[in-house]
């Protein structure tokens, strides 16, 4: 199962949100329906922005345990 995390602090607790789009003036063009803004809510940090993806648990808990190592230098 893939993991969505926040790219600033880490936070899985993540809402979605779209924003809206310039589809309205170009009717006709599917290449721009297809790059739909999607952008996700921290919300812990209120961050608003794409979020990370991780192919697994192990990969979100060392990619928190490099930001801690981070934060500390
Ligand atoms: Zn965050």
């Amino acid at each position: 199962m893939k993991i969505r995390a926040c790219p600033r602090c880490g936070s899985r607790k993540l809402a979605l949100m779209e924003l809206p789009t310039e589809r309205e003036s170009h009717p006709t063009s599917e290449l721009i329906d297809n790059v739909i803004a999607v952008r996700y809510l921290c919300g812990d940090c209120s961050l608003i922005e794409e979020a990370v993806v991780f192919a697994s648990e192990e990969e979100w808990l060392s990619f928190q345990e490099n930001r801690k190592r981070y934060l500390r230098i």
